[in-house]
């Protein structure tokens, strides 16, 4: 990926970060979007030889995501690749779920790749792109007491292959990754008898990586995944098949 430019929303901590580092040791410049603090994952891409400039956006403001788009390719001259990774949770039961909480689980994780796609776009009709989506597996198989999140997420996989197949023909490739249990601040909360529980379901028997999600980042946006487009690789130690 020697020479691109790759914005990485919530890029500042956790599986964007490790995108986002593991990108840049693949030789792509970094843009991170993101509402926390960027400074230290682009200490993490300089210190690897590559550019790193992080913008604070929320990614859900239409105008202000658009702004940042703009002064990102001003900034880097242009822009090649996008990963759409920013996303939220507020769990519950559907009953229990406030009208509050679907909304800005909805925004967070679908509009915002609305907002980002679309801005991204109009700098990849004439180079071609590629733009990865963070999906999950619950996106794919449901999941009781996440119903605003798995909607978002499944409404991430509808809207990469719409778009995978309106701008084919311009070369830009889209699709999703929809990893399943990672290993994260989320899942080290878990107690030891949920963590059991889980394991039982997943047939490898173990949480995933973050890195194990930017491989599979990575393997779409260079020329491996050269022709493919519209598809959702799940990286889920077998969890769904
Ligand atoms: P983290 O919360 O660690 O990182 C997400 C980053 O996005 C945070 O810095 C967060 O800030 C930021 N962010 C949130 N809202 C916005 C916004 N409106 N604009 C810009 N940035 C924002 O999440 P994970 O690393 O755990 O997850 C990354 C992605 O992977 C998510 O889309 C998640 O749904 C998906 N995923 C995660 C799995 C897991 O096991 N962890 C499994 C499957 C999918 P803040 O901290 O303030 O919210």
């Amino acid at each position: 990926m020697n020479g691109t430019v790759t914005i990485v929303t919530g890029g500042a901590q956790g599986i964007g970060r490790t995108i986002a580092a593991f990108l840049a040791e693949k030789g792509s410049d970094i843009a991170v979007f993101d509402i926390q603090d960027g400074a230290d994952v682009c200490a993490e891409i300089r210190a690897l030889g590559r550019e790193c400039r992080f913008y604070s956006v929320d990614v859900t403001n239409t105008e202000i995501t658009k702004e940042a788009v703009n002064q990102a390719a001003r900034d880097f001259g242009k822009i090649d690749n996008l990963v759409n990774n920013a996303g939220i949770t507020r769990d519950n039961l559907l009953l229990r779920m406030k009208e509050e909480d679907w909304d800005l689980v909805l925004n967070v994780n679908l509009k915002s790749v609305f907002n980002c796609t679309k801005a991204v776009i109009k700098h990849m009709l004439r180079t071609g792109g590629g733009i990865v989506n963070i999906s999950s597996v619950v996106g794919v198989m449901g999941n009781a007491g996440q119903v605003n999140y798995s909607s978002s997420k499944a409404g991430m996989i509808g809207l990469t292959k719409s778009v995978a197949k309106e701008y084919a023909e311009r070369n830009i490739r889209v699709n999703a990754v929809a990893p399943g249990f990672i290993s994260t601040k989320m899942t080290d909360a878990l107690e030891e008898k949920a963590r059991e529980e889980v394991f039982k379901a997943i047939p490898l028997k173990r949480l995933g990586e973050s890195r194990d999600v930017a491989y599979a980042v990575y393997f779409l946006l260079s020329k491996y995944g050269n022709y493919i487009t519209g598809e959702v690789i799940n990286v889920n130690g077998g969890l769904h098949m």
